[in-house]
């Protein structure tokens, strides 16, 4: 069965071709689907088609396993997919629009030491699908229109580079989403060669780079993947981002009570990058139960923030959203799963 959610334009007009059909059906099947059409809803393409359609496509859907609302609006879904797996995603409300933060992957394999999503470790990639539908899901039951995406939940989006691509394509075109790649931005852990492959793309979203450490033996402690791609590493593939896309890139930094937020650490961040075109997102780190990190305070982030800022390097501290829903990325997949496992 072939999703009709996953599929690019380039990839349904392949399609329809291979049902023997004219090549302007594909723009049709297209605007519907992203309408949020069932396929018998496919009123203007012939009942011939219609029946083709049924017996080898399908339109994918997820569906909202649970929902928390926060009093400032934040509300973070719990979706089921077709398989049985779940997936987290969080829609927040800002002065400048709508954003929802989106999954890329069921799980993740890249085990960085603070975060909830790796603990149960990776199931699978998502689908072009698996990923637009968050955001129609979520269009569909706070009757809002979003305006902003942010790859930042559970998954290592570059890892499932691909899928990611596609679903990026589409959410873009005009017949698609229709959301300007300008309002996208894209959060990795630092895979240095998928960065490189990003940059030869060039499309205009934002790069986030998930850094939380300047020292190698730090980082790579916290982040596993930075024994593959060491910090001289990334920066470099960080530079040819730059060079090849000219778009500032975001650097988050997670704030973890005496293992980054030391004098020592906003020295070594000011040398590494005072000279490229970046801006540090400082966050505290949210508490993962099954693990012992403590985020470091208000008052010392703060501080750490305008040391960095007088030191020339552009940092500003995330604002946080549903603080009364806070549950970390990836534990509502985590609780749901060990339920699950509990009643088999
Ligand atoms: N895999 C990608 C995107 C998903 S995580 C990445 O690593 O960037 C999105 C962001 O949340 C990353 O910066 C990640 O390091 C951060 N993060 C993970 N667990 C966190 C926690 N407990 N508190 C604060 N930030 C966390």
């Amino acid at each position: 069965m072939v999703d009709l959610k996953s599929l690019t334009m380039e990839e349904m007009k392949a399609f329809v071709l291979s049902l023997g059909e004219k090549p302007f059906r594909a723009k049709q099947i297209f605007k519907w689907v992203y309408r949020g059409a069932e396929i018998c809803d496919m009123t203007d393409l012939s009942k011939d088609l219609r029946e083709k359609l049924l017996k080898n496509a399908c339109v994918g859907n997820i569906q909202i396993e649970e929902r928390l609302i926060s009093k400032d609006g934040t509300r973070k879904y719990l979706f089921k997919l077709s398989d049985g797996n779940f997936i987290e995603s969080v829609f927040m409300k800002y002065k400048h629009g709508n954003t929802i933060c989106v999954s890329s992957q069921a799980g993740c394999a890249m085990g960085c030491r603070f975060c909830a999503s790796t603990i149960d470790g990776f199931s699978r990639n998502l689908t072009p699908s698996e990923i637009i539908d968050q955001i129609m899901k979520t269009e569909e039951d706070t009757g809002e229109k979003i305006s902003n995406i942010v790859m930042m939940g559970i998954g290592e989006p570059l890892a499932n580079f691909e899928n990611v691509i596609k679903f990026l394509e589409n959410v873009n075109a005009e017949d698609g989403l229709n959301i300007g790649y300008r309002h996208i931005s894209l959060s990795t852990c630092g895979l240095a060669d998928k960065i490189r492959d990003l940059a030869d793309i060039n499309i205009p979203i934002t790069l986030s780079v998930s850094l939380h450490s300047p020292f190698n033996e730090k980082r790579s402690d916290l982040m596993p993947v930075n024994k593959k791609f060491p910090i001289p590493e990334l920066i470099s593939a960080m530079r040819y981002y730059l060079e090849k896309t000219g778009r500032r890139i975001s650097i988050e930094y997670a704030m973890i009570e005496g293992e980054n937020d030391t004098k020592e650490c906003a020295n070594e961040l000011v040398r590494l990058f005072s000279d490229m075109l970046c801006h540090v997102n400082l966050i505290p780190v949210n508490k993962v139960k099954e693990r012992d990190y403590k985020k470091t305070s208000a008052d010392k982030i703060e501080a750490f923030k305008n040391k960095l800022c007088r030191m020339g390097l552009n940092t500003t501290v995330r604002r946080s959203l549903g603080s009364d829903i806070n549950a970390a990325c990836g534990q509502l997949r985590k609780n749901r799963m060990n339920n699950e496992n509990l009643s088999d």
